[in-house]
C-alpha cells in the first residue's frame, strides 16, 4: 500500500489533468480504516464515516468497498450513501436543527437516526411510537476540540439536548413508549486527549439505567490526526484499550452487552488528500516574498477560518534551496495557506501542493469571485482517474433565473 503520494506523481497527475486540482489516495484511507480496526479488535465496536468530510461517490464507493458504516449530517448525504450501495442498517444521520419532515423521510429511508432536540424527539415519539428504534444526541457540557467553531458538547453549543433535561426526556420516552435504541455524544474536532473520549463514556456510564433498551453507545467523531511533523495526534490504540475495558466495566455491572460507534471524518481522509496548485506570481515587499497561488478560500477555507496550519511543498522544485515565502490566494480580500513557510526555490510557474487537504477541503468549497471549483482525481493502485470535472462557465449561470 502506498500511503503518500510522491512529489514526481502528484506533478504528473498535475500536468495531465491541470491545476487547481484535488487528489485523493484511496490506499492511505483503507490504511487509517485498518489502522482504527486493529486498535479495536478487541472491543465490539462499529465505525461510522462522517462523510461531510468528502462526499464525492467514489471515496464514498471506497469507504463501502473497506467495510467502513457512513455517517450522514443531512438527508441529502444519506441519499448520497444509498446512491452509491450502502445498505440502510450500515447508514447513520445524525443531524441538527432540522424539519421533522427530514426525520420522516429518513425514517422512510430505514436508515438509523440520532435525534438532537426534545421537540423532535416529542414529534418522534408522538408518530412512531416503540416501532422505529432511535438514538438521541446529548450534550454533555464537556469543552472539547481543536477551537471553539469546531467544538461542539460545551455548555453554550447548540448540538444535542443538554444533559441536566434528562428528566424531560424520559417522560417523552415514557409517555410515547419511545424505543432508544441509542445514546450519541460528539463532543467536537480535533480532539486529542484520550480522555475526553473516556469522559464522554462515563457519563453514559451512568446514563445506561436509565434506557433498558440501550444497544448503542456512540461517541462520535473527531479523532485528530497530524497536521505538521510532530503534531500530538489521538492515540488509538490507547483508546482501543480503554473503550475495551469500558465495555467490559459497563456489561459486568449491568449485566447486558453493549456496542460503540464511531464517527471519523478527518481521520479517515484528511491525509489521503492534496490540494495541488500553481503559482501564478512572486511578489516581494519589505522581507516578505508572496507566492500567489492559483487557488485561494474558496477552495481550501479551513485556514481562513479556522486558522488551521497545513503543510504546503513545492513539489516540483525539490532540490531548490530552501527560502522563505508567505503563501496566498487569488480570493479579494485576505487569503492565505502559510505564512513564512520554508519551502524549495519557488519559481512561477511551480506547483505547491497543500497537504491533508482530504476532510473538509472540496466538501467546503464555493464559487466566490466566480471562480471554479477545482477538479477531483483519485488515485487507486498507484493509477490516477479524473472524479469531478472541474467548473466552467456554465456552471457558473446554471440556476441563474435572467427576469432582467
Ligand atoms: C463533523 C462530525 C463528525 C466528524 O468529525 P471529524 O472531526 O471529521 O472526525 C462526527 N460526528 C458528527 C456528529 C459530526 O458533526
Amino acid at each position: 500500500m502506498q500511503q503518500e503520494l510522491l512529489p514526481e506523481l502528484l506533478c504528473s497527475i498535475a500536468n495531465t489533468y491541470g491545476t487547481p486540482l484535488y487528489v485523493y489516495n484511496a490506499d492511505k484511507i483503507t490504511a487509517q480504516f485498518r489502522n482504527l480496526q486493529s486498535s479495536f479488535a478487541n472491543s465490539n465496536t462499529r465505525f461510522f464515516y462522517a462523510s461531510k468530510a468528502l462526499t464525492n461517490i467514489n471515496i464514498l464507493k471506497h469507504i463501502l468497498s473497506i467495510g467502513c458504516s457512513i455517517d450522514c449530517s443531512s438527508v441529502n448525504e444519506a441519499h448520497l450513501a444509498i446512491h452509491v450501495g450502502f445498505k440502510p442498517e450500515n447508514i447513520l444521520y445524525t443531524s441538527n436543527g432540522i424539519d421533522f419532515s427530514e426525520i420522516e423521510e429518513a425514517v422512510s429511508l430505514g436508515i438509523n437516526i440520532n435525534i438532537d432536540s426534545l421537540s423532535n424527539l416529542e414529534k418522534f415519539g408522538k408518530k412512531y411510537g416503540h416501532s422505529y428504534p432511535v438514538g438521541i444526541r446529548l450534550r454533555p457540557n464537556i469543552m472539547a476540540g481543536g477551537n471553539l467553531k469546531i467544538s461542539t458538547g460545551h455548555s453554550n453549543s447548540k448540538f444535542g439536548i443538554p444533559i441536566e433535561q434528562l428528566n424531560e426526556i424520559l417522560d417523552l420516552v415514557q409517555q410515547n413508549q419511545i424505543f432508544i435504541r441509542g445514546l450519541h455524544i460528539h463532543t467536537g474536532s480535533e480532539i486529542k486527549d484520550v480522555s475526553v473520549f473516556m469522559k464522554v463514556a462515563e457519563v453514559f456510564f451512568d446514563l445506561v439505567p436509565h434506557f433498558p433498551e440501550l444497544e448503542f453507545l456512540d461517541l462520535g467523531g473527531g479523532f485528530k490526526v497530524a497536521y505538521k511533523n510532530n503534531d500530538h495526534i489521538t492515540d488509538i490504540n490507547l483508546l482501543g484499550n480503554e473503550i475495551e475495558k469500558f465495555l467490559k466495566g459497563l456489561e459486568s455491572k449491568h449485566q447486558r452487552k453493549f456496542q460503540c460507534w464511531f464517527e471519523p471524518g478527518k481521520y479517515l481522509v484528511s491525509e489521503a488528500g492534496y490540494l495541488i496548485t500553481k503559482v501564478n506570481v512572486l511578489k516581494t515587499s519589505n522581507n516578505t516574498v508572496f507566492a500567489g497561488v492559483n487557488s485561494g478560500l474558496n477552495h481550501l477555507i479551513r485556514p481562513m477560518m479556522y486558522d488551521a496550519y497545513h503543510r504546503i511543498a513545492n513539489i516540483s522544485n525539490t532540490k531548490g534551496d530552501i527560502k522563505t515565502y508567505t503563501v496566498t490566494g487569488n480570493i479579494c480580500e485576505t487569503d492565505t495557506f502559510g505564512t513564512d513557510r520554508s519551502l524549495n526555490e519557488v519559481r512561477e510557474g511551480d506547483y505547491l501542493a497543500i497537504y491533508n487537504a482530504g476532510a473538509y477541503g472540496f466538501e467546503m468549497s464555493s464559487n466566490y469571485n466566480a471562480r471554479y471549483k477545482p477538479a477531483e482525481v483519485i488515485v487507486v493502485d498507484g493509477k490516477a482517474s479524473l472524479i469531478r470535472k472541474r467548473d466552467e462557465f456554465a456552471d457558473l449561470l446554471r440556476n441563474q433565473i435572467a427576469v432582467l
